[in-house]
């Protein structure tokens, strides 16, 4: 399932549904479901991802000095 870290806006697709951001050290959120496919598998496209992590941004959880130390490195994975 597709799942997201608040604080840092890292999405990942896990399988566990507890897992942690390795960044940040907090649990996952999943992210809901209305950006992703039927089966969950994937995002709607490309802009509903964007949206998605526009929403994040937008969040009091995030942080935008790990958001953007972590933006280089694994934003796509
Ligand atoms: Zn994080």
């Amino acid at each position: 399932m597709f799942m997201y870290c608040a604080r840092c806006g890292l999405i990942r697709n896990e399988k566990a549904e507890s897992a942690v951001c390795p960044v940040c050290d907090i649990s996952f959120k999943p992210v809901p479901g209305e950006f992703l496919t039927k089966t969950g598998l994937m995002f709607l496209s490309q802009s509903a991802r964007m949206e998605f992590e526009n929403k994040i941004r937008e969040s009091a959880e995030y942080d935008e000095i790990t958001g953007s130390q972590r933006d280089s490195s694994n934003w796509q994975i």
